[in-house]
């Protein structure tokens, strides 16, 4: 028999090993893993590469519609194939936000044009927090930002929260970060032009007493079957208060972005508002604490939490500049960055990039190499480099990318149901 891909000799990881191996694909799935050659329609020699399981994003604002010229759903998966992702969960504060079964259909209608697979969340906020579920047979979670007002303008009160939980049928992804916190501290530093006062703004107190209350209510209420998921953590002490809570039978979980990982707030004086985000970065004593947190985690997630918007509001300054960095093109950069710079096993990155988000959005038939899975795969070795630069990038914000001018691992191949989306960095359909 000829199968229809091979690729040959790689080092197959997947949650707890590395193994050189061949992988034969047929129909979109893998169908051999092996160290013996058989016949195949197109081969790749991936000697001295990580094979990996395409990446899965949870977090991801892909835009389009209204704001289609910050993004939309080709180009924004066009940047999550060169960064290894071949499967996004697409957050709802759309304009307009996603909050009803009408919109969410036009949505999935827009989002045909995307090259690797996409997902959907509908958004709880005070207006729907009855109607919610409607949206449920066509999403894969929900999400909402807690008692803050965010991109979008969608915001889901502390007592709406607890009404919704409740009524939960799927995982509900939370933004914390607690408004009268952030208030006042906007008062007490309104004279400030410093970008870094965005750091100052929005204190890790922000995040930590929205989180705390969270848990706490989840908590009295006893209810240990609803998932809540907290994304973009910035702080080790909002991780821990999870970890607590999911120590004591509670069904939460917590994930970390690059952003906060790799990146502190003296880079904001290098980068100014093109680093802005929610929450900010943090100093770098609150980073290595984050990131140990997120090495010793036994169930390590990472988002990208791609948040693309034009040069020219970036560029505005940091009272009016918008939240959110390009991130879907760094993927492979990202995880060759920690593998190399921070001398993590490969292992680590198949949990917290695949396995793990694939397991929170409930796909099992991916995240991991092994037979009958789709063949989604992205192969690098971390040591072949690429200088970041904008014209590599998919994305339509590829001039406010955080690590303009980084030296980073580039992506050898993405495989998408057993097509070939990269070669050597660069998109080939
Ligand atoms: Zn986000």
């Amino acid at each position: 028999m000829t199968f229809d891909l091979s690729i040959l000799d790689g080092f197959v990881v997947n949650t707890s090993d590395v193994k050189k191996y061949s992988i034969y694909v047929d129909n979109g799935r893998i169908v051999k893993i092996s160290k013996s050659r058989y016949k195949a329609e197109k081969k790749i020699d991936a000697s001295d590469h990580l094979v990996m399981p395409g990446f899965v994003d949870l977090h991801v604002h892909l835009r389009d519609g209204e704001e289609k010229r910050k993004e939309d759903f080709y180009s924004g998966t066009r940047a999550a194939a060169r960064g290894g992702y071949t499967t996004v969960a697409d957050m709802p504060n759309h304009a307009p936000a996603i909050t009803n079964r009408k919109l969410l259909i036009e949505n999935m209608e827009r989002a045909k044009k995307a090259i690797v697979d996409v997902k959907f969340y509908g958004a709880i906020t005070d207006d729907n927090v009855n109607t919610f579920n409607e949206m449920d047979d066509l999403t894969i979670g929900h999400k909402a930002y807690v008692d803050a007002p965010s991109t979008g303008g969608i915001s889901l009160s502390y007592e709406n929260l607890f009404k919704a939980l409740f009524s939960l049928r799927k995982m509900l992804v939370l933004h914390c970060e607690d408004k009268a916190t952030i208030e006042s501290a906007k008062e007490k530093y309104k004279e400030e032009v410093d970008p870094r006062v965005h750091c100052k703004i929005r204190p890790p107190d922000a995040e930590v007493t929205s989180v705390r209350e969270v848990l706490k209510n989840l908590i009295s209420c006893g209810l240990t079957d609803t998932h809540v998921h907290f994304t973009h953590i910035s702080t080790y002490q909002a991780a821990k208060c999870v970890r607590k809570a999911k120590m004591y039978g509670f069904n939460v979980t917590w994930d970390s972005t690059s952003h906060y990982l790799l990146l502190n707030e003296d880079y904001m004086k290098q980068r100014g508002t093109i680093v802005k985000m929610n929450p900010p970065l943090r100093k770098e004593e609150i980073r290595k604490e984050l990131f140990n947190a997120f090495l010793s985690d036994p169930f390590p997630v990472h988002g990208s939490d791609h948040a693309p918007h034009e040069t020219s509001e970036k560029q505005k300054d940091m009272w009016h500049a918008p939240s959110g960095m390009p991130m879907l093109d760094h993927g492979v950069n990202v995880a060759s960055h920690i593998i190399e710079q921070y001398n993590v096993h490969p292992s680590f990155i198949v949990k917290a990039f695949s396995y793990n988000p694939s397991r929170l959005l409930g796909l099992k038939d991916r995240g991991i190499i092994a037979l009958g899975r789709l063949a989604d795969l992205v192969i690098f070795n971390p040591e072949t480099k690429e200088k970041i630069v904008p014209e590599i990038l998919e994305t339509k914000a590829r001039e406010c990318s955080p690590f303009l001018d980084w030296e980073m691992g580039k992506t050898a191949y993405t495989i998408y149901r057993g097509n070939i989306l990269v070669e050597d960095g660069k998109i080939i359909i």
